[in-house]
């Protein structure tokens, strides 16, 4: 039994054979997925794929690379959805350095909006850090965001800063580079952190996990993700899958 906390199955490049990946997915043994919406294009359709799949839910949030498209409404529109059934999370939402269509202070300000959000509806968060690891930490702390907590989503930083996060509330989320040949600092983090505190994703379709690497990415991938793991660690495939399914359920309050 696996969860993949991160789908973007809304993508287009899953138009044509949705289904075909979501049975190869459960097939594998992927029994629950969280799709996440970050813009008025993937938003509607990351709830029209929770509402017409069991132990399929959404995230919805505000992608910091577009920050600057996004209006007062478009904030209302995803409060009033954060009281969807299948709506488990807000996000994703954070700081994306490495693109430049957003400047950074606009990107700062939708994330803390989107924080202040959170709290007000009592909802965890999915964070994107894309370059902006410290600014990232230090909002999260000024907002106080960990009253509801959240995911550093496909976490590639340093054991410390995982660490920092774990204390403040967060689970850290190993995708596709745990598995990369040279992607040191992932398989430190999932040597060094906790089972409790890990969850498995994809992010397909993008960073597919070793050998499927520049290829697209599907859940069925997140096995992939979850044996890496459990190889760093020393301990079974089954408890890895176990323990981080456990822990995403409950994170994400699903009444199984
Ligand atoms: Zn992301
Ligand atoms: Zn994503």
């Amino acid at each position: 039994m696996l969860f993949d906390t991160h789908v973007h199955l809304n993508a287009e490049q899953f138009k044509e054979d949705r289904e075909e990946v979501i049975q190869r997915a459960k097939d594998e043994g992927v029994e629950y997925m969280v799709v996440v919406g970050f813009d008025r294009e993937t938003i509607p359709l990351a709830i029209e794929i929770a509402e017409s799949h069991n132990n399929i839910y959404a995230a919805v949030g505000w992608h910091p690379v577009d920050a600057i498209d996004m209006e007062d409404a478009d904030l209302d529109w995803i409060e009033e959805l954060t009281s969807h059934p299948k709506v488990v999370a807000l996000g994703e939402m954070g700081l994306d350095y490495h693109w430049d269509k957003s400047p950074e202070d606009a990107q700062k300000e939708v994330f803390r909006k989107q924080i202040q959000l959170a709290k007000k509806v009592n909802m965890p968060i999915i964070i994107h850090n894309r370059e902006a690891t410290q600014d990232i930490v230090d909002i999260l702390k000024e907002e106080q965001a960990e009253e509801v907590g959240g995911i550093m989503h496909c976490y590639s930083g340093s054991v410390e800063i995982a660490e920092e996060c774990v204390k403040m509330n967060f689970m850290i989320s190993l995708g596709g580079p745990v598995t990369f040949k040279n992607a040191k600092r992932p398989k430190e983090v999932a040597e060094a952190i906790d089972l409790d505190h890990l969850l498995v994703e994809t992010d397909c379709p993008f960073l597919a996990p070793h050998p499927n690497r520049g290829k697209r990415n599907e859940p069925a991938y997140v096995k992939l993700v979850a044996e890496q793991i459990a190889e760093l660690k020393g301990v079974s495939l089954e408890e890895v899958s176990e323990k981080t399914t456990r822990n995403a359920l409950k994170f994400f309050n699903i009444k199984e």
